[in-house]
This record gives structure tokens, C-alpha cells and sequence, in this order.
């Protein structure tokens, strides 16, 4: 039967209806808003409704980003893009730029993402969409926050607010006072931050906005733990997460369990704070988003190994590592995607067309973005310090006239700055240090100051920061620019590049050196990660080996280690004996000299069992409290029980040196085996642990042994 217009009528009101549900259904419950936009593709797909189904295949892909499904999203917002742009549907094409811009600054391919919504922009500046123009200009606020490149950030904010205001879309101005409200949290300015958060607030009640109020209350609260009052704090969190539940939004519910945690740590409420962790992480893992792990684990960890649970930092340490990889991985994988859509997207005419509309003044900062981008990319796409300072030497005089840059960082040692980097046109010169009492060190001073310097005539210009002029190394540079190297707050060193000429740098070459310090932070930390996270894997392995007191192995390494003696004895059809070991009486030392006392005497007969092993394959553990365990490779029971007698004496000559008035003795259970497959390592313990039970029936200070 032929389909009447009526009928088609029909189809494309359905059609618009699921899609109008599915954009308000996007952040609240993500997969109903793909199940609805889905089903919207289907029927606009079977009735050729193009432009719905351009609109169908953005909303996909924006679900699709939200729940981590990079490589889809992008997909389907390519083609929302293509269809788009085919039917000159500018208003869905803006919306399939912001979203490719989303996914690009979630995976951190900054060049791409700027490129979009720089598309984005001039699409909607032409068409006067207001509203669009707010939220990219918003966007690229976050992106810079995420920088940690906070003026420029405040910028965007601000110019996204007054959009916002100009064209009277009162949840657009809420957003860009949170936003607001969070680069000043940021920068320290907690009235500033308070005022903004309240602005937002106020809107998200009057118009009942849960999602919003979630983040408001967030905020708030982390402004109030900030402050140190941790009663009022606690009450924005608890509203935080009745209004994270109700909007559904497990991301901030996450965000908030985390900030609960910290709050407990702090107030060194172990117990609580572990259990918000545990919450945070079970939501953490119903999110299933890879990026927001590492960093998760890493706090967690830190937590742990604070409160000296080294198990599960350990534990946490490891997942932290595991995290790292997948994301890393994940990263690599949406770079080479990311390069086959570009070089598609070059190959049409749309990238130069769309390039060329762009205004003077927002094609140079594209292109500044572009490099800037790309000096970011490769600096963090590698954790070796020389080849970080070889990509950034290439590229910054693509961006200025940096004819001698320098890298200082912070030695805590000498209380110096240490430049292992530094280029002066082309050649580099000898590593040297400054000391931090150099009053006449810009470096030093922006390193103090955590302030950012430029100097366009140096000669004129010194006195505002130090005390006498002194030339710079090498040739005198008349313009000079240093800008603190900032990670989370804390100054690790100082970022410095000169040029020749006077008046060579402006406040833009200021706000790009401010973000190339930013990725060079960052790049530096991640480097200098890898190399800790290393070491601290070593030092927790030992720790989680070793038996806290004695610092002799654990029943963990031994468990480990006997199973390995075990089957070499297998496989070399070599005997193997076992010697359970356990003090005489020690209650009663506890009891008359007190535990610190006693715990001497462990120590010290711990040391004698593994000082006096017969050559290096022995292996002595404590199995615990006061009993040991040795295992003896290639011994059969003749020498073992020459050796276990001789281990008696040992320690009756040693036990006048110890504090306790009674001779300390020990008595010994032992069993010897031919292991092979058919036999239990679990029997042949427990003979010897039945022969340590004889040993102390037939009055102590004595060895028992049988075979197996
Ligand atoms: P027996 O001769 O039958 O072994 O008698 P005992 O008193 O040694 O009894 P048992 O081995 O069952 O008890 C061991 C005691 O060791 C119990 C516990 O109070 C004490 N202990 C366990 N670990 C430590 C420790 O780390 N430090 C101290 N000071 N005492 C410990
Ligand atoms: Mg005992």
C-alpha cells in the first residue's frame, strides 16, 4: 500500500517526539536516550527523513561519548557531520562539531578538538545561534580549565556569560557562573568562587535543575572543605548526592563520594573514609569510564600507604598501573583513528572552506592552537625528560622568538634550580644550577613568586623584580619571559625563554608561554611518575614480603617460596626438610618483661635462624607470632637434625645477652621428603607441625622429627 502524505506526516512527528525525549533524556539517563534516538534512526533511515536522521546519528554519538565509546561516537558524529553539511542543516552540523570537539578533549587530542569547535563557532556566529555560541565558547573555557591555564579560561567563561545574558538563556548563564565559580576555586579566590556558586544555585532551585544543583552542591561543598568548615561541607555533599541520584548522574555521584572520602581522611576517620572510597569505586566501575581510574587509584593508594595499610595500597598501586596502561592504550588507538578521519576530512574541500571564513584574529589563534596542541601532544606522549625538552626546543619558535630557552628544575637537596636545559640558538650549554638565595635570578623569582614574568627591555625593566641587573647567560637578550612550572598547585621549576630584540613578546606570547609551562608541568610529572611508580612498586614489594618487626619474610613470600623449593626439589629429585620453630614459654616472657621486651627476643631469635642458615638456598620466614619456619633444600634428616641441635646451642650462647633473666629456648618440629607430584605439600607441613606438638609435649627445648 502507497504511504499518504498523512501518514508520513505522522512518521515525522513520532520521529521528532523521540528525538526531542532523547535530548532531554541525554544526561539523565543515557541509555534511554539512546534506546529512543536509535529507534529514531530506524524509522528515519526506512522513510528518508535526512535531516532527522542527521540529528539521530549526533544524539547516538553524544551518547556514546558520555559513556566512554570513544571510537562510536566519533563515527556517528562524523556522519551527522556529513549529512549535515550535504543538506546545509548548519544548526544539527554545530551540534555534531561541539560534540567531536567533547570527545577530542576527553581524549585529550587537543588540536582536533579546537579545530571543531572553532568550525562550530564560526557556523554559529553566521547563523546567529546564540545559544550554540555560548556553549562552544563554554566548551573551550573547560578545555583550558582542564589546562590548568585558568585566565584564559575565565575568559571564555566570561565571554560565554555574556552571550548567555545578551540573548536571555537564564540555564546557560547558570552553567557559565559554575564554571565561573570553579576557576576561582582554583585560583584561590574563595568569595569570588562562593559568590558564582551561589548565582548558580539560586537558578538550579528555582527551576528545579537536579543535575545542575548536583554540581552546584558539589562545588559548595568542596569550597567549604577548602575552608576547613567540615560540618558545612558535609551538608552541601549530602544534598549533592540526593541530587545526583535523583538526576542519575553517576558521574557526579562518583565525584562527590570521592571529595566525601577526602574529608574523612583528613579528619583521620579511617574506617569511614575507606568505605566512601569503596562506594566511589563501585560507582567508578558502574561508569565504566577508563579515564577517570588512574587518577582514582593513585588518590586511593596514597590513602592507604598513608594509614600504613600496605597490602592494599599495594593492591591499589598495582590497579593504578593496570588503569594507566588501558587508558594510555586507549589513547593510542583514538590518535591513529583520529588521523585516518583527518586525513579524510582534509581530503574534502569543507576543512579549507570552512578555514577560510575564519576571521584574522581567529585563525591566528587556530593556528596557534594548533601548535601549541601539537608541542603538547608529543611532550606528553613520551616520559623521557631529554626527548620532552627536544619537542618542546622544536617546536616553541613556531609560536615565538625563543632564541635561547631554559628548563630549571627544583632540587630539593642543593635548594637550587637545576637547568639541564639550556638552548641558546641551537647549541646547549653546560648544565649549571641557581641557588634560590639569588637575588638576582628572574628564574628564581618567578619560581618564588609562582608568578609569570615578561620583560620586554631588560636593562629598564629589572628593578620591578630583583635586586641588581645582571646580564643574562651568554649573549644579553633584551626581551626575556619565565613563567613557573606548576603541578597541582605545587612549583616543581621554572620555564624561561629570551629573545635578542626588545619588545619581542606580548600578553598573548604570555598566555601561550602560561600553557605551554602547563603541559611541560605535566609532561615533567608524568616522566618523573614512572620513574617513582617504579620504586615505590620495589619498596612495597619488599614491604609486602618482609614481616614488619623482625624484617625478616612473611608467611606470603613463604607460601610464595615454598612452592617453588617444593617443585625444584621435584624436578632435581633432591629431599627437602621442613623445621617448624617455636619459642618456649613465651607467654610468660610477655607477661614478666612486658611485650616491648618480648618483642626483642622475637627479633633477636629471628635474626639468628636467618643468619645462621647453611648457605643462601635456605629459607627462614616467620609464620607467626612467636613460630618460624625454615625450609631446607637438599637436606635429608640426618643433617637436618645435626642442624636443627645446632640451632639450640646458638641460641643458648646468644640468650645471656638478652634482657630476660631465664634462658630463651625454642623447640623444633621437622619432617624430611623425597617430593614428588603425588605427594601434598600441605601433609608434609603438618607432620612437621605435629612434630613441633611433640617437641613441646615431651617437655621443650627439644627437636622432633619424622619423614614422609
Ligand atoms: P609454648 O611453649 O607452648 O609455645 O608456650 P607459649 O607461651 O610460647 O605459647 P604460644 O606459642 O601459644 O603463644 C605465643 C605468644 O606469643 C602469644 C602472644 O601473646 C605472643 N606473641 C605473639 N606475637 C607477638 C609479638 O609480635 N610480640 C610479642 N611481644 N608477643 C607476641
Ligand atoms: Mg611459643
Amino acid at each position: 500500500m502507497p504511504e499518504t502524505s498523512d501518514f508520513l506526516q505522522n512518521n515525522l512527528d513520532a520521529v521528532e517526539k523521540l528525538l526531542e525525549k532523547a535530548k532531554d533524556a541525554e544526561h539523565k539517563d543515557t541509555s534511554e536516550a539512546l534506546k529512543l534516538s536509535l529507534e529514531a534512526l530506524s524509522i528515519a533511515k526506512k522513510h528518508h527523513y535526512i535531516k532527522q536522521e542527521a540529528k539521530a546519528d549526533m544524539r547516538i554519538g553524544r551518547c556514546h561519548w558520555i559513556n566512554g565509546n570513544f571510537k562510536e561516537a566519533i563515527d556517528f558524529l562524523s556522519k551527522s557531520l556529513k549529512i549535515s553539511d550535504k543538506i546545509n542543516d548548519a544548526y544539527t552540523k554545530v551540534d555534531a562539531l561541539i560534540g567531536l570537539g567533547n570527545v577530542y578533549v576527553t581524549i585529550e587530542i587537543l588540536d582536533q578538538a579546537i579545530s571543531q569547535y572553532m568550525k562550530a563557532l564560526t557556523i554559529s556566529k553566521d547563523n546567529g545561534f546564540g545559544e550554540l555560541e555560548s556553549k562552544i565558547l563554554n566548551n573551550i573555557g573547560t578545555m583550558h580549565e582542564d589546562l590548568k591555564n585558568y585566565p584564559v579560561a575565565l575568559d571564555y567563561y566570561q565571554k560565554s556569560l555574556d552571550k548567555t545574558l545578551e540573548i536571555e538563556d537564564t540555564y546557560g548563564q547558570a552553567i557559565a557562573y559554575l564554571n565561573i565559580g570553579n576557576v576561582y576555586f582554583s585560583l584561590n579566590d574563595m568569595d569570588k568562587s562562593e559568590e558564582n556558586f551561589h548565582l548558580a544555585l539560586n537558578y538550579g532551585r528555582e527551576n528545579d535543575k537536579s543535575l545542575l544543583l548536583a554540581h552546584c552542591y558539589y562545588s559548595l561543598g568542596r569550597l567549604h572543605h577548602k575552608r576547613g568548615d567540615v560540618p558545612l561541607s558535609k551538608k552541601y555533599l549530602e544534598l549533592g548526592i540526593e541530587k545526583a541520584n535523583e538526576s542519575k548522574d553517576l558521574y557526579i555521584l562518583f565525584r562527590i563520594l570521592s571529595e566525601y572520602a577526602d574529608i574523612y581522611d583528613q579528619l583521620k576517620d579511617y574506617n569511614q573514609a575507606h568505605s566512601f572510597y569503596q562506594k566511589a569505586l563501585d560507582v567508578a566501575k558502574q561508569i565504566g569510564m577508563d579515564e577517570l581510574m588512574p587518577r582514582f587509584y593513585e588518590q586511593v593508594a596514597h590513602f592507604y600507604e598513608k594509614n600504613n595499610k600496605l597490602d592494599l595500597a599495594y593492591e591499589s598501586y598495582k590497579l593504578y598501573n593496570q588503569a594507566y596502561k588501558i587508558v594510555e592504550e586507549n589513547r593510542r588507538l583514538e590518535r591513529i583513528n583520529s588521523l585516518e578521519y583527518q586525513e579524510k576530512l582534509k581530503a574534502s574541500l569543507e576543512e579549507t572552506r570552512i578555514y577560510r571564513q575564519l576571521s584574522n584574529e581567529l585563525r591566528k589563534s587556530y593556528q596557534q592552537m594548533h601548535v601549541l596542541s601539537n608541542i603538547g601532544q608529543a611532550m606528553t606522549s613520551t616520559h623521557q625528560l631529554d626527548l620532552i625538552f627536544e619537542q618542546l626546543y622544536e617546536n616553541v619558535n613556531l609560536l615565538m622568538n625563543a632564541e635561547s630557552l631554559g628548563v630549571g628544575l627544583f632540587d630539593e637537596e642543593s635548594k637550587a634550580l637545576r637547568f639541564d636545559l639550556f638552548i641558546e640558538r641551537g647549541k646547549l650549554l653546560d648544565p649549571f644550577s641557581l641557588s634560590l638565595e639569588n637575588k638576582k635570578s628572574w628564574s628564581v623569582w618567578s619560581f618564588l613568586n609562582k608568578e609569570v614574568v615578561k620583560i620586554n627591555d631588560i636593562e629598564k625593566e629589572y628593578k620591578r623584580y630583583i635586586a641588581a641587573f645582571a646580564s643574562t647567560r651568554g649573549d644579553l637578550m633584551h626581551s626575556a619571559m619565565y613563567a613557573p612550572l606548576m603541578v597541582e598547585g605545587e612549583v616543581i621549576g621554572v620555564f624561561s625563554i629570551q629573545a635578542k630584540e626588545k619588545n619581542a613578546y606580548t600578553d598573548t606570547h604570555q598566555d601561550l608561554l602560561t600553557t605551554l609551562s602547563s603541559y611541560l608541568a605535566i609532561a615533567i610529572k608524568n616522566a618523573t611518575k614512572t620513574k617513582q611508580l617504579a620504586e615505590l612498586n620495589q619498596k612495597l614489594k619488599i614491604l609486602s614480603e618482609n614481616d614488619g618487626l623482625t624484617s625478616i619474610p612473611n608467611r606470603r613470600l613463604y607460601d610464595d617460596v615454598f612452592s617453588k623449593l617444593w617443585m625444584k626439589a621435584i624436578n632435581q629429585s633432591e629431599p627437602l626438610s621442613i623445621m617448624m620453630v617455636d619459642i618456649d614459654n613465651f607467654k610468660d616472657f610477655n607477661d614478666h618483661y612486658g611485650h616491648l621486651i618480648g618483642d626483642e627476643v622475637i627479633k633477636k631469635v629471628a635474626h639468628l635462624l636467618n643468619e645462621h642458615r647453611r648457605n643462601e638456598n635456605d629459607f627462614v620466614a616467620r609464620y607467626g607470632g612467636d613460630e618460624f619456619v625454615i625450609i631446607l633444600p637438599n637436606c635429608d634428616i640426618d643433617e637436618a637434625e645435626v642442624y636443627a641441635k645446632e640451632l639450640q646451642v646458638k641460641l643458648a650462647e646468644i640468650s645471656d645477652n638478652l634482657e630476660v633473666t631465664e634462658p630463651v629456648t625454642i623447640s623444633i618440629g621437622l619432617c624430611t621428603t623425597q617430593p614428588n607430584s603425588k605427594k601434598s605439600k600441605d601433609i608434609f607441613v603438618s607432620i612437621a607441625d605435629n612434630q613441633l606438638y611433640i617437641s613441646k609435649e615431651n617437655g621443650k627445648n627439644c627437636v622432633s622429627s619424622s619423614t614422609y
